[in-house]
């Protein structure tokens, strides 16, 4: 029997005085300033971004920060508390694969950015890096670590951080995870890190990057969207993820669209395609239109009646998309037999985390039921997190 784990948020400043700490440890004297940036959840909207679909994620009060200082000699020095590891290297040296691991995210940036023409050629970084969003889990701690260190770089040479200044800083952020990183992704994670309301989602279009807010407020419900982290590890993703894109693309060849997303008719479509392609056009096609059905529902300000919409997305990414694991139905189905109004995988799936909307005097409940389902069932011990939506990347 384990009982149920939660990650508390850290307060923003413990976090700094973490990174701070670490800053002066390795590189001597105090960095130029502190920046942070989320990790995030997306509520609906699972695997229709590269559909020309629409997500709906918010930030979550769990950060990244990094402690920078300006050098004169374009190098950069990263070193994070996470890996203990720190990487140093002539900025000029940046290409696809190198470096590797983990500090491609924090040199890609530069990279990036460079290429676009913000950056100057002499410049470089002193960086420290602290972190309280889980990594590996889905909840984006690589966009959160993009997103801070382009702020901060954008802020020390003098470019504008306003929401229009934060759009090259997206596309910088998502060039250093697709070209440097090598990680494919679509530009939801960067596009909620940089734009995000507290109190808020962020409707995002993936088809021509526009977004808005949507009013979310969990509380004012009587609820709780909490995030399960499995803590199962990824299996298989890569192929997987690359599977499921291709049988997009081809779809979309076969049916004569650019994207799904321009699909007139969803029925007459299905009936078109063959087997699993039928399928996996189904599930994209029904999750665009719960992105629309719950936007709509929060708009209204109508939280308690999307758990419905949260459960078909899961029943569609479970049988027709064939993306979940045996650790996110457990721990969907714990969370509904236990209360919750609605629970659904999040991400790209295959282990990560899941979410649940929970009425608030059912959160206890819950999360012991889904950690107790678990530990029967001799899977990993699942952690939860708070998903307040909060801000977005900023200075502190
Ligand atoms: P997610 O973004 O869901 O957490 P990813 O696999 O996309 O998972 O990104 C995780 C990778 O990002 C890590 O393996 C590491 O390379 C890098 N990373 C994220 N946060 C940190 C951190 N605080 N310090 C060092 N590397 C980090
Ligand atoms: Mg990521």
């Amino acid at each position: 029997m384990s009982a149920a784990q939660w990650v508390e948020p850290v307060d923003v400043h413990a976090v700094t005085g973490t990174a701070e700490a670490l800053f002066r440890s390795t590189f001597g004297g105090d960095a130029d300033g502190v920046w942070a940036a989320p990790g995030r959840v997306n509520l609906i909207g699972e695997h229709v971004d590269y559909a020309g679909g629409l997500v709906l994620p918010f930030a979550l009060p769990y950060v990244t920060v990094v402690a920078v200082r300006v050098r004169d000699d374009a190098i950069l020095h990263a070193v994070s508390t996470h890996t203990g590891e720190s990487w140093q290297g002539p900025l000029a040296d940046v290409a696809p694969g190198h470096p590797s691991g983990w500090s491609a995210y924090v040199a890609g940036v530069v990279w990036a950015l460079r290429r676009s023409g913000h950056l100057t050629a002499t410049t470089g970084f002193d960086v420290a890096v602290h972190s309280t969003v889980p990594v590996g889990s889905g909840l984006s701690s690589s966009a959160a670590l993009e997103c801070a260190f382009a702020l901060a770089v954008a802020d020390l040479a003098g470019l504008p951080t306003d929401e229009s200044g934060r759009r090259p800083l997206i596309d910088a952020s998502i060039r250093a995870e697709n070209e440097i990183a090598g990680a494919s992704t679509g530009g939801m994670d960067q596009s909620v890190a940089m734009l995000a309301r507290p109190g808020h989602a962020l409707l995002l279009d993936c088809r021509d990057g526009a977004s808005r807010h949507v009013p979310l407020d969990f509380r004012s419900a009587g609820a709780r969207l909490v995030v399960i982290d499995t803590n199962a590890p990824h299996r298989l993703v890569d192929g997987q993820y690359g599977n499921r894109r291709a049988t997009i693309e081809k779809a979309c060849a076969d049916l004569g669209v650019a994207t799904l997303r321009d699909v007139a008719d969803r029925d007459a479509a299905v009936a078109a395609l063959s087997s699993p392609a039928a399928q996996r056009a189904r599930h994209v096609l029904g999750e665009i239109r719960r992105v629309y059905e719950v936007a709509d529902l929060l708009d209204r300000g109508r939280i308690a009646d999307i758990g419905d919409a949260l459960n078909r997305s899961h029943a569609s990414l479970r049988d027709d998309y064939e993306v979940s694991s045996v650790e996110l139905d457990s721990a969907v189905d714990a969370a509904r037999e236990a209360g919750a109004w609605g629970a659904r995988m999040t991400g790209g799936g295959f282990g990560g985390s899941a979410i649940a909307l929970v009425p608030t005097d059912r959160v206890d409940a819950v999360v012991e039921n889904v950690a107790r389902r678990a530990d029967t069932a001799s899977l990993p011990t699942p952690q939860f997190l708070h998903a307040e939506p909060s801000g977005s990347a900023h200075r502190l």
